[in-house]
């Protein structure tokens, strides 16, 4: 077990500037910690070309995707990044963080936008959904809309208007809404209560609707030949799009992610969060980890998870899935408290730990603490980024 031994802390005071006209930067942190930071960049910037293919970083390791490729689950579903911000949605305020600078600032790019709740069409109090990066912006649902958020604004790339008389059992209001997105192999998954469609992120050609469950979908995840979900009773279906065949696999099933070649998915045993993966609907399960907590984060060949059975245990381990070695994360950190005083950090808690596939670092949001730590996958040391959202 390797601790970590460095820490870059980051204290980023911020002003919110309630009557900034027009300017995106409305947040001003001190030079001090703008210094601290410089020359420290957090994860790999993705470029913003259209080029086919992903490109490899400059150390040469994990290829990175333009393209989130993200499943639908409990987890990340506040969080995106694209590789230059790291992006938090949430009910008080969304916000980004600048992962070359660590500098905090407002989604809303609304030119003369003054950036207040009460202001109208502001993008800092938007409630995204199931946000998802891409090169060419973020994507998320809002109703039966999907949108897409890109510079300045956010538009809509497709209205649903598709339901079944289940969906209008269920809610009964809003029988059309899409409540996930999953994006898996460029293509943008869009999950109602009871139905799939699928989009082609490149020719923007919208599949016609999918009945996959009987019941509300939990977890969803796709490749190239299936489609795998979760229902309300965490049961865990596989769908074929090509025989147009639903087969169910396992039961207390309550994650599923398409991972490379692998679906990767967590089943209870005996009240025990336990991480399988198959290799296709008729493969036999491989067991990888016994107590996988399901807010976990399979990227860049790693799984960063807690445990769940050990109730007392809140270190974050890492998983290789190349070695099948183990290591630990400790996020023992000091943080500034509003006396400008260092505290400790509490890291007795069960985390989010949030990922995506345009960048080979793994988020720990902690929006009770204002504290971002960023762990590059295949490591245990952390940068802590602190944050003043007040
Ligand atoms: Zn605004």
């Amino acid at each position: 077990m390797i601790k970590y031994r460095y820490i870059v802390a980051v204290l980023l005071t911020l002003f919110f500037c309630s009557s900034c006209q027009g300017g995106s930067e409305l947040y001003v942190n001190i030079p001090e910690a703008s210094k601290k930071i410089q020359g420290e960049t957090i994860g790999t910037v993705v470029k913003n070309n259209e080029t086919e293919s992903a490109y490899e970083d400059n150390n040469n390791t994990s290829p990175i995707s333009f393209w989130d490729d993200k499943p639908v689950s409990f987890a990340n579903r506040d969080t995106t990044t694209d590789g230059k911000y790291l992006y938090s949605f949430n009910q008080e305020r969304n916000y980004k963080v600048d992962l070359s600078t660590g500098r905090v600032s407002s989604v809303c790019q609304v030119p003369g936008c003054p950036h207040i709740r009460s202001a109208y069409g502001c993008l800092d109090f938007v409630n995204f959904q199931c946000p998802v990066a891409t090169n060419k912006g973020i994507y998320y649902t809002d109703g039966r809309k999907v949108m897409l958020l890109g510079g300045e604004k956010s538009e809509c790339v497709y209205e649903n208007k598709y339901y079944t008389d289940l969906d209008k059992k269920i809610l009964p209001d809003d029988p059309d809404s899409i409540h996930s997105l999953a994006v898996q192999n460029k293509k943008l998954y869009m999950i109602g209560t009871t139905f799939a469609l699928c989009m082609d992120l490149e020719s923007g050609d919208v599949s016609e609707p999918v009945d996959l469950s009987e019941t509300t979908i939990y977890a969803f995840c796709a490749n190239d030949d299936y489609c795998y979900y979760t229902d309300q009773y965490n049961e865990f279906f596989c769908y074929d799009p090509k025989e147009r065949q639903i087969k169910k696999l396992y039961d207390d099933v309550t994650f599923c992610r398409a991972y490379e070649d692998r679906i990767f998915f967590i089943k209870y045993e005996a009240g025990i969060p336990i991480l399988y993966s198959i290799s296709g609907p008729d493969a036999a399960p491989e067991k990888v980890i016994e107590d996988c907590y399901v807010f976990c984060a399979i990227t860049n060949g790693y799984v960063y998870y807690q445990h769940y059975a050990q109730a007392d245990d809140y270190d974050i381990y890492m998983y290789d899935l190349g070695t099948h070695e183990t290591d630990v994360v400790v996020l023992d950190h000091e943080r500034y408290n509003e006396e400008g005083d260092r505290i400790p950090y509490n890291r007795n808690k069960k985390y989010v730990i949030s990922y995506s596939s345009m960048i080979d670092h793994i988020f720990i949001c902690d929006a009770d603490q204002e504290v971002v730590f960023a762990i590059k996958a295949g490591e245990t040391e952390y940068k802590a980024i602190e944050l003043d959202l007040k």
